[in-house]
Parts: structure tokens; sequence; C-alpha cells
């Protein structure tokens, strides 16, 4: 937008006041223990605040207003045209604050500001608005049965629900659990990632704003195992909704055994492949498709098409494609508004991905581009967009979730040994198809173990499909109704008539 273009965002960021305050039964407040952590934002290494250590004590406290706040029926016993108005208005706010909830999201995550505004903080509202409104269109179900018998299937909210989230997309993962988990009527102790936890926090003050009733959202930011696993070990906690690494979905689902059998909802990492065909109608827009989705958010995107599979017949021509669209790529300051690649979260993941180019190197990759950090001078952690052609499915830049902006090139000379390295994976999250041929299309999308996949595009979505993974990308499914699911229980009432 024009008017954004012109907003001083640098000025802004110094003009911030920034809350590292927990949300817990209406009120922000520090760990009970007075702990906090620093949090630093990866554009410049610059602290931003001290941020509530949560941990197991703040949890409870947490826990046990969100159950009281479900057992008085104070969210779920409104009327459900009452509960649609307050997340319209959650919704709402969400807009209202939009530039203050854009900047918290680019310096403490480090992505770019103009992807912030327009992406992730308006998809948020969209997320909330979007559920808001389903709640007063759901109806229930009523059986066949026989004469003298009505059987009432119902869905009823589920409890308290736990939601732990990422850092790459901050607010719309929080967006993606709190949305249809409130509008199916229960509470909810969100748990952000410690590495960007600044607009879950305004979050939990936008909802008490919005009328949501105290106690029905809390916020309780902290590191994994020592805020995170108190959560999902809970007793009093009905579920558990989890975006994030593989290896850590794995203990929460043993945490959720090992506890009270919680319903255990986990989005996990991916390594999609992205499939070109000779016979591909657009070769300029699948290249640009294929940068534009590799290097968005600094590659740390758990949909991110990090395996590019092309037919070798028009691989250089396509290579040279993708080159060329490297100047669109390469890293600023992410407040300035025309920046298109951010900083990596931090230090720890920049040099983890830097790991990643080096075994890529080592084990053979050819290195066509980038592969180095980069604006060092800034402070901040920064990598440009790297490409390697003539890697094997074997390899480990291959095989595991890079989560930074680097693209590894696998060339096939046949359909079936395309959809045979495609699913060669632990991971099932996306892919995409191109090609002219349309039942080309169907059938390799039929054949493509994953939970989403493009045919001649990449990475377009909607609130209205959902969005997970087969395999060790997880289970459950956020976004579209069919999320509401997993954070209801369902009833049957079987009546005797007279
Ligand atoms: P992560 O697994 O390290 O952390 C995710 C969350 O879990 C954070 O809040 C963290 O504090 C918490 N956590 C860490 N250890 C924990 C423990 N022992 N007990 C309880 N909680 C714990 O993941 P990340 O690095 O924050 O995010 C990147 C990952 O998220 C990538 O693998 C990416 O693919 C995945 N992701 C998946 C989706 C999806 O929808 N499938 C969306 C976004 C990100």
């Amino acid at each position: 937008m024009d008017s954004d273009l012109a907003i001083d965002w640098h000025a802004r960021a110094k003009a911030l006041k920034i809350d590292g305050l927990a949300v817990i039964n209406g009120k922000r407040v520090g760990a009970a223990d007075g702990a906090t952590f620093e949090c630093f934002s990866p554009i410049d290494n610059r602290k931003l605040c001290d941020v509530a250590s949560c941990k197991s004590a703040d949890v409870d406290l947490a826990v046990s207003a969100a159950r009281a706040a479900f057992n008085d029926r104070r969210w779920a016993g409104l009327s459900p045209r009452e509960r649609k108005q307050t997340m319209i208005r959650f919704a709402d706010l969400i807009l209202v604050n939009r530039e203050e909830l854009a900047l918290l999201e680019t310096l403490d995550m480090g992505k770019p500001i103009n992807a912030s505004l327009n992406v992730d903080v308006s998809s948020a509202a969209n997320t909330l608005r979007w559920f808001g409104e389903a709640i007063d269109k759901v109806y229930d179900e009523i059986a066949p049965t026989e004469d003298h018998t009505l059987a009432m299937i119902t869905r009823e909210p589920i409890g308290v629900v736990g939601a732990i989230v990422p850092w790459n997309y901050p607010i719309a993962m929080a967006a993606w659990k709190i949305a249809p988990a409130l509008a199916a009527g229960n509470s909810v102790v969100l748990k952000p990632s410690e590495k960007s936890p600044l607009t879950a926090l305004k979050l939990g003050d936008l909802a008490l704003e919005s009328g949501i009733p105290k106690g029905v959202l809390n916020v309780v930011p902290g590191f994994g195992p020592k805020a995170g696993s108190p959560l999902a070990l809970h007793m009093d906690v009905d579920c558990i909704a989890f975006t994030g690494s593989t290896g850590v979905g794995k203990k929460i689902q043993v945490m959720a055994g090992q506890s009270n059998l919680k319903r255990a909802w986990c989005e996990l990492g991916g390594k999609s492949p992205n499939i070109v065909f000779a016979d591909c109608q657009d070769m300029d827009k699948a290249a640009a498709a294929s940068a534009g989705s590799i290097f968005y958010n600094q590659g740390e995107s758990c949909n991110a098409p990090s395996r590019l599979l092309i037919e070798r017949s028009i691989k250089n021509e396509f290579v040279k494609k993708l080159l060329e669209q490297l100047p669109n790529y390469q890293p600023g300051n992410p407040l300035d508004a025309n920046t298109s690649m951010g900083a990596m979260v931090d230090c720890a993941q920049m040099d983890n991905v830097l790991k990643y180019i080096a075994s890529g190197k080592a084990q053979g990759a050819n290195l066509l581009a980038g592969g180095e950090r980069v604006r060092t001078e800034t402070g901040g952690f920064y990598i440009s967009p790297t490409i390697f052609d003539d890697v094997t499915n074997d390899m480990t830049i291959a095989a595991e979730e890079i989560f930074g902006p680097v693209l590894s090139i696998i060339t096939f000379d046949t359909e079936e040994e395309a959809i045979r390295i495609a699913n060669d994976t632990q991971y099932g999250l996306a892919a995409a198809v191109w090609t002219r041929d349309i039942s080309r299309a169907h059938i390799v999308a039929k054949r493509l173990r994953a939970g989403t996949v493009h045919v001649n595009s990449y990475d377009e979505d909607d609130i209205t499909v959902p969005f997970g993974g087969f395999k060790q990308s997880g289970n459950g499914r956020d976004k579209s109704l069919h999320a509401l699911e997993k954070y209801t229980e369902l009833k049957t009432t079987w009546i005797r008539l007279a």
C-alpha cells in the first residue's frame, strides 16, 4: 500500500515501547519467580526488551484461569452471535493495531516489514474473522433412527487447549491455533516461541480489549522445556495444538501419552518437492514461483519448496531463469519498505543454515549462487539466497529441513523417477507439479504423498482450505472448517421418546 511506503519504520522502531509481560487471567504479569529473558532483534542484534520467562508455576496459573473460564461458561455459554461479534471485534482490533503488530513482528523475527504488515498481520486478522464468522453457521447432526428415538450428534468444546507455536510466522501461527479453538468455545493457553514472543503478547491484550472474557486467552512466553513441556504434560489441559519441528513434535506426542492422553495435534516440518516437467507451459512463471517460494521469509517456511526437481531436457534453460531471479532476493534492512529478504531469526539459526551449506559443498553439490553470511557490518544475521545444483536426494541438504534460503536442484528423466524422488522423504507437507498436460497433473498430484499439492503454482493459499502434512510432517490440519474438529469432542445424545 502506498501509505505504508511513506511510513518511517526506523523512527517508529526507536519510539516503540515494548511490554514483555505474560497475559494470565486477564492481567499482564511477570513470571512467578520474577525471571526474564532478553529479547534481541536479528536485524542488528539490538536488545528489544526483557520478556517474562514462564515456567511450571506460571503455566499452572494460566491453566487454572483457563479451566475456571471454561467451567463457568463465560465464553462457551455466550450466544453464538455474541461470540461471533466478539471475535470479529478482535479481528478488527488487529487491523487497527496493524502497524504496531507488524513492527513488533519484524523487529522480533527479522522478516521484511512489508510482509509483516500485508501478509502476516492481515492474515491473522482474516483467520480470526473467518472462524468468528463460522460460529453461527456450523450446524450439528441428527442421525437417521427409528420412530420414538432421537439421536443427536453434537460437537462440544474440548475444554482447555494448550497451543505451542514456532517463531517463523509468529502471529499467523498463533491465529491458526487460537481462532478455531476460541470459535469452538474453548479456553486457550498460548505458548509463543522464545525467539519471537512479542506479537502473541499483544494479541493477549487485544483479545481482552475486544471483550473476550479474562482467562479465556492466556499467553505464557518462555522456553520450550521450561514452559512448553509443563503445558504438554499438564493433567488439566485437554488438547495440545503444536506447530514446530518434527523432533519436538515427537516429544509432544510422548508427553500427551505420559500425562492425561490429551489430544495432541502436530503441524511439523517439511522438505517439499517442486517438480517441473519439460512440458511446463510457462517457465518464467515457474522459475519466479520456485525462487519466490524458497526465498520468501528467508526460507524459514515449513512448506518451502526446498527440493526443485527439473526434467533434464529443460534444466539448463530453467536454471538460467532461476538465477535471473536472484537480484530480487538480496537481503536488506527489514525495516525498509522495499526489502524482500530480511534477517534469519537469530545467530543460532544462521549458523545452522551455514552448516548445511558447508555440508552441501562437502558432499559434492555444486554451489551456483550465494552460500554466505552477508551484511555482517549491521550486527544482524543475514544469508544470501543460495542455490545448489547436482544434488542427489540422499545428500543431507536434500534430506533434512534446512529452514533457510537454500534451494537444492535435483535432475530427473522420467515421470516415474520424479514421483519416486519426490516421495522419498520422511516429510509430506506440500508439493508442486508444473505441466501443461492435465492428465499428468492429476495423476502425479494423486501419487504425491503431501497434504497440499499445487499445480502450475506454488504457495497459493486461502483460509478455506486445510493446511498440514502426511507422514512426519504431522497430523491434524490448520485452517478451514476441518480445523474446528480438532478443538471439539463429538457427543451422541440418544433420546427415547415417549
Ligand atoms: P521448535 O520445534 O524448535 O519449537 C516450536 C515450539 O515448541 C516453540 O514454542 C518452542 O519453544 C517449543 N518447544 C521446544 N522444545 C519443547 C519441548 N521440549 N517441549 C515443549 N515445547 C517445546 O520449532 P521452531 O524452530 O520454533 O520452528 C520451526 C519448525 O516449525 C520447522 O520444522 C517448521 O517446518 C515447523 N513449522 C511447521 C508448520 C506447519 O504448519 N506444518 C508451520 C510453521 C512451522
